[in-house]
């Protein structure tokens, strides 16, 4: 489904899809402006600017919160001095739950491992805090050929104790089982990390970073340019994994989101 909104005093011209999402989701904003070079949107409190695409055309990918309550919420549209209001439905979604046992040293952190963990996730929110250009091209794919194996948002109760809310998918594999890039963009960091194992991130611009962890083998080096489907790393199950699989994570303007959500995403 999408949504049009056509402005009459300046040609501006709103497209919006999906306008139901579930919490975690993504949608997209495409707005076609004539006479202006700004244009910013507005949802759920927080500020989202839009980016040069093709032509006059800018798009912005808005990130839903996984903890958003399900509602009819507005998003407003900023180009120049006029403002136009659409409509986003967040409907009801209940996560499920799981229980897991890891080994006890995975679950309950030494202080020389808790340090480790805090430095990296400091690394990793910092490498992820770029906005740059647009630099998909076209929808974005999964990164196996092989079945999902976890969803996203399911709430892990670990050993009885901890409990975590799995913030990616996974997906199955063996040892090796080559691992995607989802769309076109550049490597931005290969580190090996106590949670996620060999990590490997890429910018596709905007915001959005598609994230790959547990690898046995990175076949992509940082700074590398890397296309849509090219073979970025090996599938393993190095770092927190209980066995081989790849756990894909997609962060978008801060906010992790499901990555099905843009995998069905039009683009
Ligand atoms: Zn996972």
């Amino acid at each position: 489904m999408s949504l049009c909104i056509h402005s009459h005093s300046i040609a501006f011209t709103v497209e919006m899809r999906p306008v139901e999402v579930l919490p975690g989701g993504v949608f997209l904003l495409k707005a076609q402006v004539e006479n202006t070079a700004s244009v910013s949107a507005e949802f759920a409190g927080k500020k989202i600017d839009f980016h040069k695409y093709t032509g006059n055309q800018f798009i912005a990918l808005v990130p839903v919160e996984i903890d958003l309550p399900p509602d009819n919420y507005p998003v407003t549209i900023i180009a120049g001095d006029e403002k136009e209001v659409a409509h986003v439905t967040v409907r009801t979604h209940r996560f499920p739950t799981k229980k897991m046992t890891l080994p006890e040293e995975k679950v309950i952190l030494s202080p020389e491992d808790l340090k480790r963990a805090e430095t990296e996730a400091a690394l990793l929110e910092s490498v992820l805090a770029r906005q740059g250009a647009p630099a998909w091209e076209g929808r974005f794919s999964r990164p196996t050929d092989t079945e999902m194996s976890g969803e996203f948002g399911v709430a892990r109760i670990m050993n009885e104790k901890r409990t975590s809310i799995h913030k990616g998918t996974d997906f199955r594999g063996t040892e090796g089982t080559p691992v995607k890039a989802v769309n076109s963009g550049s490597v931005v960091l290969t580190e090996d990390f106590f949670f996620g194992g060999n990590t490997l991130i890429i910018d596709h611009g905007a915001g959005l970073y598609s994230i790959y962890m547990h690898l046995s083998k990175f076949n992509a080096s940082k700074g590398e340019r890397v296309s849509k489907e090219q073979v970025i790393g090996l599938v393993g199950s190095t770092g927190r994994a209980t066995g081989p699989h790849l756990h894909m994570g997609v962060r978008l303007l801060g906010v992790s989101v499901n990555p099905e959500a843009l995998f069905k995403l039009e683009l």
